[in-house]
């Protein structure tokens, strides 16, 4: 039997500096590719201008540098895609998926969140309108397995409606954007925090529309504060400590229930990684959606 080349990847926005959070995440994500004989790609989500901290991209480029998880390739940058966002949606639009809304914040709103569909008929233009995927008829449950949560399903219908694609303002959509680039980069295997498993279906049912290929996915935990907050860039200023790469990592190992033996933390981090690549097991995860942040962090 042939074996599919593994593709993984970490997806960072340059919205702050990495902090524990995200370590933990780019190391799963890491050790799930290089456990396999993959691949590990780096894109930057670089999409959203406005919530971009200068010098974010390269300061988290380095801490990855740091933390010796080094990617294969060349860092693929979201806003030197946008062209070929642009022709995704015309080609969406020319089947009749996607379509111009009008509709304000204030009216969906008082939807409760959930669109009701309203703009599908109007044949609205896209000066100052919003851009949605209309959910097909036939399509509502999107079902999937998790490699570590298991068996996952929503009905997009009830729970996100017909979605953005492309803001009013002209910015493309998280979802879009890691639709298309997931597939522009042959990515095969998706981990990613919890925080993103309601995203998946529609993830996947933009996979369906263009006729993608869909890659496995596998959430891992959220880091999160005291009071049960994701650990966040808004929340968080300090990010990691530099300096201390080899805590770090052995501190996320530990988070991330895969034992690494004390002595460990006071080896350089790239043995650090060839210990972890050797020891993995994606059994020992924690299977909650959400854990407590180790002290200090
Ligand atoms: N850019 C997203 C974030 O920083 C992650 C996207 C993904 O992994 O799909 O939360
Ligand atoms: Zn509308």
């Amino acid at each position: 039997m042939v074996q599919e080349k593994i593709i993984g990847r970490f997806a960072p926005s340059p919205s702050g500096p990495l902090h524990f959070g995200s370590l933990a995440c780019a190391l799963a994500s890491y050790l799930d590719a290089k456990v396999r004989g993959g691949q590990w790609l780096v894109r930057m989500e670089d999409l959203d201008p406005p919530r971009e901290i200068k010098g974010a991209s390269q300061h988290i480029l380095n801490q990855l540098e740091a933390h010796s998880l080094c990617w294969d390739g060349q860092v693929l940058f979201q806003s030197q895609r946008l062209d070929a966002y642009a022709e995704v949606i015309s080609s969406l639009k020319e089947v009749q998926l996607a379509y111009h809304c009008q509709c304000n914040r204030k009216r969906i709103t008082e939807l409760s969140g959930l669109y009701d569909n309203h703009c599908r008929t109007l044949d609205l233009d896209g000066q100052n309108n919003a851009t949605r995927l209309a959910l097909l008829h036939q399509i509502d449950i999107i079902s999937f397995d998790d490699e570590f949560i298991g068996h996952v399903s929503q009905s997009l219908r009830s729970t996100v409606g017909d979605f953005i694609i492309k803001r009013r303002d002209n910015l493309f959509s998280y979802q879009l954007a890691v639709t298309v680039d997931d597939a522009f980069q042959a990515v095969t295997r998706v981990v990613r925090g919890s925080d993103l498993l309601n995203s998946t279906p529609r993830q996947i049912y933009l996979q369906q529309c263009l006729g993608y290929k869909q890659p496995s996915y596998a959430h891992v935990p959220i880091a999160v504060t005291s009071d049960g907050q994701k650990l966040s860039k808004q929340n968080l200023a300090t990010g990691l400590p530099a300096g201390h790469e080899s805590s770090n990592l052995c501190v996320a190992l530990d988070w991330l229930q895969q034992s690494p033996p004390h002595k460990l933390s006071s080896l350089p981090t790239a043995e650090i990684i060839s210990w972890a690549i050797q020891n993995w097991d994606q059994n020992k995860l924690p299977t909650n959606l959400t854990v407590p942040a180790p002290k200090g962090f």
